[in-house]
């Protein structure tokens, strides 16, 4: 049996568990199987290694994908470019484990975005500084779509903090994404701290939280006659992407 997971924490928002073993039964994948390993800190990483010698693949979710790389032993480039890793392919050989980091966000970001752009979509927001915020600036850059990031502590060129977010920063941004945890289950009466009624028709609002699939960030900007779109295909597509990666 091959055992594969996601860390992180907490987990209890988490639809990958389900997508997983939903997806071995359809496609008939017998050996198989999928958990949640919630850790409390990155530090209880290697006794998870050595206390699952089955482990062939994992996911990395909030808020481990940068402080994973310090233990693994090769990095795909555009994880590297990206500095954040979601996902890492375990081999055994008789040295021991070899950890190979990728980054398969950008490419569910990527795929997820794409439809709903247009020419006036040309300058981006980005709410957060973590790891899933550092795989949509790679994937904005691809695009040629400018972009600010709202951080409670902005500490370099290019971020803002949210009391920086004036009503002419929100008309000249007509992409804001959420990439922070405000809102997720089970903390879902929570939101980003930015003016709502200064959002347009014109304005498109991407969550990648899929867990509740309407958060108080998407409702409110629903309310302004906002375009709206939540993290579940971008789940979907991340994790495809793992498998794909797992199974070569
Ligand atoms: P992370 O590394 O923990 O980073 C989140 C960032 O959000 C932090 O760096 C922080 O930025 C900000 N933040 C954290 N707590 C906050 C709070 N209480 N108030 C305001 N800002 C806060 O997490 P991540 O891995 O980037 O993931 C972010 C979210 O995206 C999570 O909800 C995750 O589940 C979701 N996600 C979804 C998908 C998908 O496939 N749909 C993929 C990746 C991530 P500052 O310190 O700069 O404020």
């Amino acid at each position: 049996m091959r055992t594969f997971g996601l860390i992180g924490y907490p987990l209890t928002h988490s639809l990958s568990k389900q997508y997983f073993d939903n997806k071995f039964k359809l496609d008939k994948i017998t050996d198989a199987e999928y958990f949640l390993f919630p850790l409390k800190n990155i530090d209880q990483f290697p006794d998870l290694l050595r206390n699952n010698p089955n482990l062939a693949g994992l996911n990395i979710t909030t808020p481990y994908k940068e402080s994973i790389i310090k233990y693994i032993d090769e990095i795909d480039r555009e994880a590297k470019l990206i500095g954040a890793v979601n996902t890492i392919k375990i081999k055994h050989n008789s040295n021991g484990l070899k950890l190979t980091g990728f980054n398969t966000d950008a490419y569910g970001f990527e795929k997820s975005l794409k439809p709903l752009l247009n020419p006036e979509i040309n300058k981006a927001l980005i709410l957060g500084s973590g790891g899933a915020s550092n795989a949509i600036k790679f994937v904005l850059k691809k695009l040629g779509i400018s972009f600010i990031v709202v951080s409670r502590e902005p500490l370099k060129i290019h971020q803002l903090d949210y009391k920086g977010v004036s009503s002419s920063i929100i008309a000249e941004h007509k992409l804001i994404i959420n990439a922070t945890p405000i809102g997720m289950y089970p903390n879902t009466d929570e939101y980003p701290d930015i003016q709502y009624g200064w959002l347009t028709p014109n304005h498109i609002l991407f969550d990648l939280i899929y867990n509740p699939s309407e958060t108080m960030f998407l409702k409110f900007g629903k309310e302004q006659g906002v375009k709206t779109v939540n993290g579940l295909n971008m789940l979907y597509l991340q994790a495809e992407k793992s498998w794909k990666i797992w199974k070569k």
